[in-house]
């Protein structure tokens, strides 16, 4: 089932990579920029847990213990978190992310794959997804009204912006829909924030490592 996954990712990331090339004016990702792995909750389907759990098996023994070290940093952080703010959702800094790069970027999940661009909710075009990093300066900046929450450029209004800005019918729930798995002959299976995954394997995780 991984390998009909594989055809599936490859297939998403030649299409997002298109998406980014033709909006490369208006993105700023570069290596080091890291903010998009940071304080969220990074939802990942069992079957994109599956390879980037196989990505951790892979690392160099130092960096992989640098990520299990993350991993215990950040379960500790949810156990006092859900003690102390029970009815507000966990956000953690991702723990394969060290020195600011991604250590199984091979391996990464599709909402790592995606972020960056402008997408719109499954079956709604009107509801956009701007990403949080345009507030910041970075991604769509230039053609960000912030007080009016709209996409054209500031000074002169102008929305015929050239290259047009796009956004993109790629939002998380769109491509983890289970009739495109089923095309391609998998199943996403159930979705869950990435640590919970490690609380869940964390002791056969530990078994295969020792
Ligand atoms: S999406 Fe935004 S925060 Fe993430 S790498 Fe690109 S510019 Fe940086
Ligand atoms: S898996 Fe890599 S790209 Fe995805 S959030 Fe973690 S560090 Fe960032």
């Amino acid at each position: 089932m991984l390998e009909n996954y594989l055809l599936y990712l490859a297939y998403i990331t030649n299409k997002v990579q298109k998406h980014f090339d033709s909006q490369k004016e208006y993105i700023c990702c570069k290596k080091g920029c890291s903010k998009c792995c940071k304080k969220a909750q990074f939802p990942y389907s069992d079957i994109e847990f599956q390879l980037i759990y196989k990505g951790l098996l892979e690392l160099e023994p130092d960096i992989q213990k640098q990520v299990l070290d993350n991993i215990d940093k950040v379960i500790i952080e949810k156990q006092k978190h859900n003690e102390e703010k029970p009815d507000e959702k966990f956000r953690y800094n991702c723990p394969f992310l060290i020195n600011d790069e991604c250590t199984v970027y091979a391996y990464r999940g599709l909402v790592c794959r995606t972020f960056g661009l402008m997408t719109f909710k499954k079956g709604d075009t009107k509801n956009l997804n701007i990403p949080f990093c345009a507030y910041e300066g970075l991604n769509y900046s230039s053609v960000l009204d912030k007080i009016e929450n709209h996409i054209s450029n500031p000074e002169t209004k102008d929305d015929n912006l050239n290259p047009e800005v796009m956004a993109y019918n790629i939002d998380y729930a769109t491509l983890i829909d289970e009739e495109i798995a089923k095309g391609f002959n998998f199943q996403f299976g159930e979705v869950k924030p990435l640590i919970e995954w490690f609380i869940k394997w964390k002791e056969e995780l530990i078994e295969k490592l020792n």
